[in-house]
């Protein structure tokens, strides 16, 4: 059974359509990276697979129920969320939110000085939150979106105001959790990163789908080319190489097709005053950025024949 199941789901608030029939599949222990523009539909997704609103038209599943009808709500157990800007009761302190959190889901009120041990927070337990920081709060927050062990993750720009050794932390936790055939879902718009712990990325556009894939899928539905950074001083490239090459400070630049990758770095492995040789795949940015420029170049030539 899939975990989550989206199938031509569509969302129309008053004039706006947010989503634009959107088919999603999501399997136990998958992590999917969801990303889009400001105003792409991606909370909307979210709080679509919360059942905290009602799809316009096409069904919504999770654990294999509809996720609005007074049956799954028992299952919401099984969820953990992160909002976007998340706020608490400021004259508490972590650990009393956070039993607060847990009272209200159901979960053991033991469970909470180890969340908080996790994500970093034991030794600012006892403080109120009024005096924690922006990251602090964001961890507050992931303890709260941690209890109960979820099943299902729900997370939107949980990475906002970490520093990067408290984001590396966090991006470990969910291997973990993803080991423990948890399913994530993670909105962000801090690309870089993120690649290594997704399994699949989903690019939206304005409540459209621009492209879904593993990273190595997307960068062959892109074509975008891979880039070579050969260093040497007067490097000589072969005839039908120096088309593709432009000087770089001391060394040679070439743009290649993905398909010819192997067959230029075979060529380029005798070439005389070689001294280094960096390869550049396209990053989860270059891809975005690429898929995004796509629908805008495809609105303008529309807009231009109408
Ligand atoms: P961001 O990256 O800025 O958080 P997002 O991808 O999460 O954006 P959504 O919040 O899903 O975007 O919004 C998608 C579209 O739906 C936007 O045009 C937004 O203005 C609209 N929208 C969202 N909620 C409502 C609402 N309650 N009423 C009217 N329009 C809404």
């Amino acid at each position: 059974m899939n975990i989550v199941e989206l199938e031509q789901v569509q969302k129309r608030y008053q004039g706006v359509d947010a989503l634009a029939g959107l088919d999603l599949q999501l399997k136990q222990g998958e992590v999917l990276g969801l990303f889009g523009h400001n105003g792409a539909g991606k909370t909307t997704t979210i709080k679509l697979i919360l059942g905290l609103i009602q799809a316009s038209r096409g069904q919504v599943r999770v654990f294999g129920e509809d996720p609005c009808q007074s049956a799954a709500r028992q299952k919401r157990r099984q969820l953990g969320f992160l909002q976007e800007n998340v706020s608490f009761y400021e004259q508490l302190t972590g650990l009393e939110v956070l039993r607060y959190f847990a009272r209200l889901k159901g979960v053991k009120v033991s469970e909470c000085p180890r969340l908080l041990q996790q994500v970093g927070l034991d030794s600012a337990a006892g403080r109120r939150v009024k005096t924690y920081s922006k990251g602090m709060r964001q961890r507050l927050g992931l303890a709260q979106a941690l209890l109960g062990e979820p099943k299902l993750l729900l997370l939107d720009e949980p990475t906002v105001g970490l520093d990067p050794i408290a984001t590396q932390d966090f991006y470990h936790r969910i291997a973990q959790l993803k080991e423990q055939g948890c399913t994530v879902v993670l909105c962000s718009h801090v690309l870089p990163g993120v690649e290594k712990y997704i399994d699949r990325a989903l690019i939206l556009g304005k409540g459209h789908l621009l492209a879904e894939g593993s990273i190595p899928e997307l960068r062959a539905q892109a074509e975008l080319p891979v880039t070579l950074n050969l260093q040497g001083e007067g490097l000589s490239l072969p005839e039908p190489l120096q088309a593709r090459a432009t000087a770089q400070g001391s060394g040679v630049q070439l743009q290649v097709h993905q398909r010819d990758k192997m067959a230029v770095m075979q060529q380029l492995m005798g070439l005389e005053g070689l001294t280094d040789l960096e390869l550049h795949l396209p990053s989860l940015e270059d891809l975005y950025t690429h898929f995004i420029a796509g629908q805008a170049k495809g609105s303008d030539a529309l807009e231009a024949t109408l």
